[in-house]
C-alpha cells in the first residue's frame, strides 16, 4: 500500500449516445446493444474522505432525486471495492452533482466509476487497471465507459469497449422534467418491438467516419437512437423540444440514451449559445446545458 491521502477528490464525465443500436430481448431479459459513446464536459465530482462508517452527501441541482443509502452505485462501488480488499468500507462520499438525474446521461453510472476511483486512491490500494473495469461492469452497463471516457463502442450489454477515433464536437442538452427510468424504457421498446424482426445491433461505419473526421454536419446525417420512439411513446412532449432545438439552428436532435434528456449536435460554440437561448425560450425544457466531446473519463483531481 502507499501513502494514504485524508481526501480525495474525482471528476467524472456524463455521455451521450450518438448511435445506440439495440437488439432484440436476449433470455436473461438484457439487450444486446451496439453503443457509440461520447463523453461529454459536463460532470460531476466525488470526494472521498475517511470516516467511521460509509456515508453519503450530494448536492447540486436534482440533489433531492439521489438516493443517499446503499443504492447509490457511489456506495455500491465503495462496499465492493472494499470487500475485495478484505477491509470494511469506512468513507464519506461527497457528490457534487451535475448531470441530470434518471437522464439518460449515465449520472448514476459517473458516480460509481468516480467513487471507486476515489475510494481506490484514498485506501491505497493501486488496483490494476483491468480489475477496476471488471468492478464498473458488475456495477452496471455503462460504468465502465465513465471510468475510461473519450469515444468508445460498447457491445454486449454496451460494457465491453472499444476505443473510436473522435473529432471535437460541441453539444447542448434540454434537461426534462422528472426522469425516465431505463428498464421502463427498453420495456417500451420490447413492446413496440412485438411481432418485428429486430436485426442484430451493429456500428454504422458511416457514424464512425463522421466521428473520426470530426465533421459536425456528417455526424449529425447519422445521430441514431433505437430507444428514441419508446422514449417518445412515453413521453410524447420530448417531441417539441426536439423541434424547438432544431428550429433554434442545432444540426441535428436526439434523445439521450434512454432519456428524457435531449441532445442537440451544434456547429460551434457560439451557435451553442443560441441553441441553448431558443430551448430555453421555447419553455420545452427545464434547463439547458453546453458541453463539447470528448472528454477525459474519471480523473482523480485532488488528493
Ligand atoms: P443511464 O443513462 O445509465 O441509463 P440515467 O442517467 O438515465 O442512467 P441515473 O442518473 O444514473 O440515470 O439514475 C437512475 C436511477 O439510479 C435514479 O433514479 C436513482 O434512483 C438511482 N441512482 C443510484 N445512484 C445514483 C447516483 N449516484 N446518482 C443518481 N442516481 C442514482
Amino acid at each position: 500500500m502507499s501513502a494514504q491521502p485524508a481526501a480525495v477528490t474525482v471528476r467524472v464525465p456524463a455521455k451521450v449516445n450518438v448511435q445506440l443500436a439495440v437488439g432484440a430481448a436476449r433470455p436473461d431479459g438484457f439487450h444486446d446493444l451496439a453503443n457509440v459513446f461520447l463523453a461529454v464536459s459536463l460532470h460531476d465530482e466525488v470526494t472521498a474522505t475517511a470516516a467511521d462508517t460509509l456515508t453519503i452527501t450530494c448536492t447540486g441541482p436534482d440533489a433531492d432525486q439521489v438516493p443517499l443509502d446503499r443504492t447509490n452505485l457511489a456506495a455500491r462501488a465503495a462496499e465492493i471495492l472494499a470487500a475485495r480488499a478484505g477491509i470494511e468500507p469506512a468513507v464519506h462520499l461527497h457528490i457534487a452533482k451535475n448531470i441530470p438525474v434518471a437522464g439518460g446521461m449515465a449520472g448514476g453510472s459517473a458516480d460509481g466509476a468516480a467513487a471507486l476511483l476515489a475510494c481506490d486512491a484514498l485506501w491505497g490500494l493501486n488496483t490494476p487497471r483491468a480489475e477496476l473495469l471488471d468492478i464498473c461492469a458488475e456495477l452496471g452497463s455503462d460504468v465502465p465507459f465513465s471510468l475510461v471516457g473519450g469515444a468508445a463502442l460498447g457491445t454486449g450489454r454496451g460494457e465491453l469497449l472499444t476505443p473510436v477515433e473522435a473529432g471535437t464536437f460541441h453539444w447542448v442538452f434540454a434537461v426534462a422534467d422528472g426522469g425516465l427510468s431505463t428498464p421502463a424504457v427498453f420495456r417500451e421498446f420490447d413492446r413496440l418491438a412485438e411481432g418485428r424482426r429486430i436485426p442484430e445491433p451493429e456500428a454504422s461505419p458511416a457514424l464512425l467516419a463522421a466521428l473520426a473526421s470530426g465533421d459536425a454536419d456528417a455526424l449529425g446525417a447519422e445521430l441514431a437512437n433505437d430507444l428514441q420512439a419508446a422514449a417518445l411513446s412515453l413521453r410524447p412532449q420530448l417531441a417539441r423540444t426536439l423541434a424547438a432545438g432544431v428550429e433554434g439552428g442545432a444540426l441535428a436532435a436526439l434523445v439521450s440514451g434512454s432519456g428524457p434528456t435531449t441532445a442537440f449536435l451544434v456547429a460551434d460554440q457560439e451557435s451553442a449559445e443560441k441553441v441553448a437561448a431558443a430551448l430555453e425560450a421555447s419553455g420545452t425544457c427545464r434547463a439547458t446545458r453546453i458541453a463539447s466531446s470528448p472528454a477525459q473519463g474519471a480523473t482523480v483531481l485532488l488528493s
